[in-house]
């Protein structure tokens, strides 16, 4: 998901609908936005769809009126796949000392258990999102204001959590301590901003100041302006390194670093560990593309753009069934056969994961005419699914938690097929030691098994670590 929040602007609504927009590939069924005014109160609007179909006209905007504003694009990864409005973010609640909302992207890992001992103690849900512990937890807590009261929250709540936060008069944002998820600070002529990744910054021409650091809690307001409070025990950070891989955009800049530069040098990582004479370097667009032009420029073989997409379909990713999923691959992605005929093609895509994509994509390459097929992925072998915010399947459907590498390539039918090395990642993701196996400097839990929080409602299912 992707969250964003203003406070100390005119209009505060429509920075927020730009910024989410700017976050739209962070989750793209639906959007929310909840804003406050000084005469008018607190107003919101959800919907599905795209910000850009829903949060442009002056017929809404003219409703979310106010200098403070926070707001959420949903992709589902916890609660219902269905389509209901009232899993749409940001949640609102009424305390004593007034009104709070908050927007979180991430999963929260014991919400299971959490939502239960809250029911039994009467808390009467709304959604199935796991986020709407976090406002009960508020109102249970017995502090005296809001950002008190989440920091008594959000003790209680394991997993990854960035989230956005507004009162009245304060705009919030945290992050776990493992700082799973992103989230960064901006300033806005007098104002300031939160935002999953600076690309939302720039949007509205904000300066990015800094991130929010994992474990920090900052609680900003027009008169004092950032203060840091520190309300979880310090731990080693766990980013996620996917996030790295494929989930930002490759515009934004994370812990210093260059995304789409971080993609590149994957590429030229790719090129030394798993070389191959071929005649083109084709990226599976858009995901694939960063690293296949890295790729291209460490082994000299010339880039192409071997699949065209049809810019009007969104991430197949991020759509949630998988029938939609399927047939997604031929709407978004079609052959240059003019360019693949009689080639050599090194396919470079971010990652495998059921497979679905790659088999198709390597079928339509081969109805293309090509004489060989070359897959290189940008991640190593997805085994293990995230609980943290990304919507990977079910162990069983991920296919490297059941094949080797050398079964991936027979049942992709490929002339060969490699896989980024950890260690690879990690260089180029800004470690040149590469992993340290005793305390991993990131999240890499889908590719190695070693959940750096144990997910404590998937594991009371069942879930074998
Ligand atoms: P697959 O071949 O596993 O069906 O799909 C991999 C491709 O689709 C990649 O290009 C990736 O961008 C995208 N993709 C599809 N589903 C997922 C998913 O669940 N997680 C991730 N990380 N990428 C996915
Ligand atoms: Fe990111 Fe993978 Fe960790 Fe999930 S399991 S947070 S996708 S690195
Ligand atoms: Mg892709």
């Amino acid at each position: 998901c992707g969250i964003f929040g203003v406070i100390g602007v005119t209009d505060a609504s429509n920075f927020v609908a730009l910024g989410l927009h700017a976050l739209q590939h962070r989750g793209q069924e639906a959007g929310g936005i909840v804003c406050h005014d000084p005469e008018l109160g607190f107003n919101s609007a959800r919907r599905f769809g795209y910000v850009r179909d829903n949060f442009t006209s002056a017929d809404i905007m003219e409703t979310l009126p106010g200098p403070l504003a926070i707001g959420h694009v949903r992709y589902s990864t916890a609660g219902s796949k269905a389509a209901v409005i009232r899993d749409v973010q940001p949640f609102f609640g009424e305390f004593s000392m007034g009104g709070a909302a908050i927007a979180h992207n991430g999963n929260i890992t014991n919400a299971l258990a959490l939502r239960k001992e809250l029911i039994e103690r009467g808390s009467i849900f709304q959604s199935s999102s796991d986020s709407e512990c976090i406002i009960h937890l508020m109102a249970r807590s017995l502090q005296k204001d809001i950002p008190d009261r989440m920091e008594d929250a959000l003790r209680r709540v394991e997993g990854a959590f960035s989230v956005v936060a507004m009162t009245r008069t304060k705009l919030i944002g945290v992050r776990d301590p493992l700082g799973v998820r992103p989230l960064v600070i901006g300033k806005v002529a007098d104002g300031w901003v939160l935002s999953s990744e600076t690309c939302a910054l720039d949007i509205i021409g904000a300066e990015f100041v800094r991130e929010v650091e994992p474990g920090e809690m900052v609680v900003i307001s027009a008169a004092k302006g950032v203060e840091s409070r520190r309300p979880f025990r310090p731990q080693p950070s766990k980013f996620c390194i996917f996030e790295h891989v494929y989930f930002s955009r490759p515009d934004s800049i994370i812990g210093g670093q260059s995304v789409y530069e971080t993609r590149r040098r994957i590429g030229v990582e790719l090129a030394r560990e798993a070389p191959v004479d071929a005649d083109l370097v084709c990226p599976v667009p858009d995901s694939g593309t960063p690293a296949a032009i890295g790729y291209s420029q460490e082994s000299g073989i010339p880039y192409a753009m071997g699949i065209i997409r049809n810019q009007y379909m969104g991430r197949t990713f991020i759509e949630p069934t998988e029938q939609i999923r399927n047939m997604g691959v031929r709407l978004k992605l079609n052959v240059n056969r003019a360019l693949i005929k009689g080639k050599r093609v090194i396919l470079v895509d971010d990652s495998v994961v059921r497979g679905t994509t790659s088999r198709k994509i390597k079928e339509m390459i081969l109805d293309a005419g090509a004489a060989e097929v070359h897959f290189r992925i940008a991640s190593p072998p997805t085994a293990w699914p995230c609980f943290y915010g990304v919507d990977t399947p079910q162990r069983e459907k991920l296919l490297a938690a059941t094949m080797s590498e050398d079964e991936m390539r027979e049942h992709l039918n490929v002339d060969s097929l490699r896989f980024i090395s950890l260690d690879g990642l990690y260089r180029a993701a800004g470690e040149p030691e590469g992993r340290n196996n005793a305390c991993p400097q990131y999240c890499d839990a889908c590719f190695s098994g070693e959940y750096p929080v144990e997910p404590s409602d998937m594991v009371a299912k069942g879930f074998q670590l």
